[in-house]
C-alpha cells in the first residue's frame, strides 16, 4: 500500500499509542502494548499538529490551525508512520471494516500501515500443518485459526477418546469421531474462510512423511506428534524441512510438571533440531555423571489443560511469527528451547546454539532458503 503525507490525507495517533510531554519541549511516544517508547523535542507548533491528529480533519487543515505547513510535518510524520506511532484515516477504516481488526491492531504495533495489510495477508495464506492432533495440536489449531490463517492440514489417525477431553479441544459429542474431523469441524465453526486438509493417519516412518509433507505443501510444520516419541517425529521433520527449507516448530510436551516449550527452526538461519540434540546430548552427559536411567514404558503421567494452553499458546505464537515471514517479528524460539515450571510459574531457557558438525547453516542451505522480507 502507498503511504502519502499530501495535504488532503487524514492521519490518527494509533489507538495504542501516548503522547506524553516530558517538559522542555520534550515529548515521549509510549506504545503501550509493547512497553516500546521513543523520544522527540517538538517545537510546539509541531507538537500541537501531531496532537490533533484524530483522523477528522485534512493534514492541511490541522497544520494551518496550528500555524505549521504540511512540508514542515511531513518528514516528521514518515518518521512516525515507520514506528507504527501514526496511520492514515483510510487505513483505520480498513481495519474497522475487517473482522480481524483485533489481530491487525495488534499487528500494527509491529508493521507500519503501508505493511501491515500485505503481513496479515501473508499469515492468512500460510498453509499450516499440524502434525499430531491431541491436546497440543487441537489448541494450537484453534488459536491460528483465531489469528486469522485459514489454510489447514492436519495429519493423525486417532479418534476421540473420553481419556482426550481433559485437556484438548475435543467434546463428549465428539467421542468415537476421528480427531481430525473434531478439529476440523471446530475450524469451521471459527471462521468460514477456513480450509481444512484432513490426513487420518497416523504417520509411522520417515518416508510417509515426506510423501505427505511433498503432496500437502505446507509453508510451516508445526510437531505436535509423540508418537513414536517427539524425538523420534521431530527428526523426521527435521529431516525433510532442511532439505525442503520449511520453517518448523517443536511444539512441546506438556505431561510434566517441568512442561516443555520446544523450539523453532528456519533451516539455515538458525540451528535445527540434530543441533539441539548435540548440545542437550553434552547437557545430559555432565548433569546425569553415570546416573542410570530406567526405562519405564507406558508410564500413563499425569496432565493438565493450563499447561497444554502454555505449550500449544507459545507454539502457535511461534507460528505466527513464521507466518508474517518479515525481520519485524522473528521468531523468539530460534536457538533455545524453554520449560515452564508449574509449581512456580517460571519459565527457564537451555540455549542451542548452531553446531557446526551438524552443518546445517552452511552456504549451501541458506541459499535456498526465501529470505526474510520488510
Ligand atoms: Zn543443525
Amino acid at each position: 500500500m502507498q503511504i502519502e503525507f499530501t495535504p488532503t490525507s487524514r492521519w490518527l495517533i494509533r489507538p495504542s499509542i501516548s503522547m506524553i510531554p516530558a517538559g522542555d519541549g520534550i515529548f515521549d511516544f509510549f506504545q503501550s502494548s509493547t512497553r516500546r517508547s521513543m523520544r522527540f523535542r517538538l517545537r510546539s507548533e509541531i507538537a500541537n499538529v501531531v496532537r490533533s491528529l484524530d483522523g477528522s480533519r485534512c493534514l492541511e487543515e490541522v497544520c494551518q490551525a496550528h500555524g505549521a505547513t504540511v512540508t514542515q510535518i511531513s518528514r516528521f510524520m514518515e518518521v512516525l508512520h515507520e514506528r507504527c506511532a501514526v496511520e492514515p484515516k483510510v487505513v483505520r477504516d480498513a481495519i474497522d471494516a475487517t473482522e480481524h481488526y483485533r489481530v491487525l491492531n495488534f499487528l500494527g504495533d509491529y508493521f507500519p500501515a503501508a505493511e501491515l495489510f500485505a503481513a496479515f495477508e501473508r499469515l492468512r495464506s500460510t498453509r499450516v500443518a499440524i502434525l499430531g492432533c491431541g491436546a497440543v495440536g487441537s489448541w494450537t489449531a484453534v488459536q491460528l485459526a483465531h489469528s486469522g490463517l485459514e489454510n489447514f492440514i492436519v495429519i493423525d489417525g486417532d479418534h476421540v477418546e473420553e481419556s482426550n477431553l481433559n485437556r484438548s479441544i475435543f467434546l463428549h459429542e465428539d467421542i468415537g469421531a476421528p480427531k481430525v474431523e473434531a478439529i476440523a469441524s471446530s475450524l469451521h465453526r471459527i471462521s468460514q474462510g477456513v480450509r481444512v486438509r484432513m490426513v487420518k493417519e497416523n504417520v509411522c516412518d520417515a518416508d510417509r512423511l515426506r510423501a505427505l509433507l511433498s503432496e500437502a505443501r505446507p509453508d510451516v510444520i508445526v510437531n505436535c506428534a509423540d508418537e513414536p516419541s517427539v524425538d523420534i517425529t521431530s527428526a523426521w521433520i527435521n529431516e525433510y524441512c532442511q532439505h525442503q527449507g520449511i520453517p518448523y516448530v517443536i511444539a512441546g510436551g506438556y505431561n510434566l510438571h517441568l512442561s516443555l516449550i520446544g523450539m523453532t527452526v528456519t533451516p539455515g538461519e538458525s540451528a535445527c533440531f540434530n543441533c539441539s540434540r548435540i548440545t542437550l546430548d553434552e547437557l545430559e552427559d555432565e548433569s546425569l555423571q553415570g546416573v542410570r536411567r530406567l526405562w519405564r514404558p507406558k508410564r500413563n503421567l499425569g496432565s493438565l489443560s493450563p499447561l497444554t494452553g502454555i505449550t500449544s499458546s507459545l507454539a502457535a505464537s511461534e507460528v505466527l511469527r513464521l507466518a508474517v515471514r518479515s525481520d519485524r517479528l522473528r521468531p523468539a524460539m530460534w536457538n533455545r528451547r524453554g520449560e515452564f515450571n508449574f509449581l512456580t510459574n517460571e519459565l527457564s531457557f537451555v540455549n542451542l546454539p548452531p553446531r557446526s558438525e551438524c552443518g546445517c547453516t552452511a552456504e549451501s542451505i541458506r541459499s535456498r532458503v526465501p529470505k526474510y522480507s520488510q
